[in-house]
């Protein structure tokens, strides 16, 4: 017998009878009452906090069919297969299929043979689409990923404007719209975009307490990160995000090669293999997928031990998604990230070469500018993430600077050194890369400098009291303080900002973290 055969019964009837659980979590009991209800609900919930049952319960309640809208095409038949084991009627939609399987979802979506279906937004620009629905019973709309509305978001899919179109179209059918990353101003832009004004808003705690966060200046990354796994996290399924495919090749190359099994995964391999490698790694119990942000989104693997970033993320809300993979089940997992001053000219040169208009660049740059002031924090990190989702939090003690405070020290004078050595460049219409300055300012007459006559500069060799590497760090710092900036030439050379000058004139101090020696601890140390 199937559900739809039996008056389906109260949301927790279904809860216990369908899903097999016995309480529901958090607000998904108020959540579905809303939607059972008749009335539309925003829902802002953490990655692994339970959003689908927040639409599957009330699809089963409700008479008709729950239309969920979801960009995830490849894991369509996964998710309409689980359901399938439950005994839920359940088919998708998508550019995937032939005529004859869409042929067949359609018929037993219009004679109310099925309790959800799957829908790609694309669909919805089509009118037989439209038409389609029309022709059956819908309990409900259910917009996952809701945050793929939102331009000002990270990940925008210009398809989803299209969902207008359902409340517009259905007006007395209910709405939930749910996403795991949204800043005040996604969710802002989801409620203006979808209409949902009149939603109740549901927002969950953004805390995973569970999650280590650790930020660690990036020296050998390669080698840093098999510390890491050796010392920590070895025979653990994990994530290791890079920027690039070559990147993401090389880094499983390097695993593998030193005995830790890994796979590569990004959008230019076949997409057999592709799958191919998604699915071991779901069904494998230590493997380590290296990989670009093409993959994540959507993957329920609960015993994700670590997510390492190899590489800096655009935004912090691409971070808070990525690392938010880790430790689904609720159990220790580390979320680690190596950043060096290299990612900050690479990340600031693509934002000024890239394609788009200047608001474009702007908010990129300030996606950019949060992420480096979370990595430079010295309060708690997750205090600091929180914050940024508008949420408070108290100092975790689970994060590098709860257990291992970081050290300030007055770099003012060394940022001013920096910055005049910027200035004499300058006043000689010259402009050169973090490496020269440094140069100068240690007074090493490399063949370079000498070449430039830049022994003759006043700034030469003043900098001697620290190391090239603390430069760096000086200069990393000012970067993510804004009191230094990266040149639009595509070159990464220095040049100074408003806030600059203040720096020079005295007027202002400047604080810097003084760089932790050690970027790893022993499995022993951290039990004990
Ligand atoms: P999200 O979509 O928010 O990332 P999921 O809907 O995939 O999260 O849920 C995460 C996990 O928690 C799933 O394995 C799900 O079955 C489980 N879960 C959700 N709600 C409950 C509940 N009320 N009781 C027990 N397990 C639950
Ligand atoms: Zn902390």
């Amino acid at each position: 017998m199937t559900v739809t055969d039996s008056p389906a019964g109260s949301p927790l009837e279904v809860l216990e009878r369908v899903f097999g659980y016995d309480a529901f979590r958090g607000d998904q009991a108020e959540i579905i009452d809303t939607v059972v209800g008749g009335g539309d609900a925003l829902v802002l919930m953490p990655t692994g906090g339970g959003k689908s049952l927040c639409y599957q319960v009330p699809s089963l309640v409700r008479e008709g069919t729950g239309v969920v809208i979801s960009p995830l095409i490849a894991l369509m038949q996964d998710q309409v297969d689980a359901l399938d084991a439950l005994g839920v009627r359940a088919g998708f939609l998508n550019s995937t299929q032939t005529t004859d399987e869409r042929r067949a979802v359609e018929r037993a979506y219009v004679a109310g043979e099925l309790d959800l279906l799957y829908l790609a937004p694309e669909r919805l620009a089509v009118a037989e689409t439209l038409r389609l629905l029309d022709a059956g019973r819908i309990a409900l709309f259910a917009i996952d990923e809701a945050h793929c509305v939102s331009a000002w978001g990270h990940d925008f899919r210009p398809d989803y404007l299209n969902l207008t179109v359902l409340g517009q179209r259905w007006p007395g059918v209910p709405r939930v719209a749910l996403t795991a990353t949204a800043t005040r101003e996604t969710a802002e832009e989801i409620v203006h975009r979808l209409g949902l004004a009149e939603a109740r808003q549901f927002v969950a705690s953004f805390d995973r307490p569970n999650i280590e966060y650790r930020i660690v200046a990036k020296d050998n990354p390669r080698q840093q990160l098999l510390d890491l796994l050796r010392s920590e996290h070895a025979g653990d399924a994990g994530i290791v995000y890079c920027l690039s495919r070559k990147s993401v090749e090389e880094t499983a190359a390097h695993l593998s090669k030193h005995g830790i099994p890994a796979l590569p995964y990004h959008a230019g391999l076949p997409a057999q293999q592709r799958a191919e490698h998604q699915s071991r790694f779901l069904r494998e119990p230590s493997l380590v997928m290296v990989a670009t942000i093409a993959f994540g989104m959507g993957i329920d693997k609960p015993d994700v031990r670590f997510v390492a970033h190899l590489d800096l993320p655009k935004s912090v809300e691409g971070y808070y998604q990525e690392t938010g993979r880790a430790g689904r089940d609720g159990l220790p997992a580390t979320a680690w990230l190596a950043y060096g001053l290299a990612d900050v000219v690479q990340q600031r040169r693509m934002i000024n070469t890239s394609d788009g208009d200047a608001a474009h660049r702007r908010r990129l740059g300030a996606h950019l500018d949060a992420m480096l002031a979370l990595c430079e924090t010295v309060q708690c990190r997750r205090v600091q993430l929180l914050a940024y989702f508008g949420q408070q939090g108290e100092p975790c003690g689970n994060c590098d600077t709860c257990t291992a405070p970081p050290q300030t020290w007055d770099g003012t004078i060394a940022a001013q050194k920096l910055l005049s050595a910027v200035v004499r460049l300058a006043q000689r219409r010259q402009r050169y890369g973090a490496g020269h300055v440094v140069d100068i300012l240690l007074g090493n007459a490399t063949a370079r400098v000498v070449e430039l006559d830049h022994t003759s500069l006043t700034v030469f060799g003043v900098g001697t009291e620290l190391s090239a590497g603390e430069w760096r760090g000086v200069v990393r710092q000012l970067l993510a303080q804004g009191l230094l900036a990266v040149g639009a030439d595509g070159y990464g050379t220095l040049e100074l900002t408003e806030a600059s000058t203040v720096v020079l004139r005295g007027e202002r101090e400047v604080h810097l973290r003084t760089e932790p020696k050690r970027t790893t601890r022993s499995r022993n140390e951290r039990r004990a």
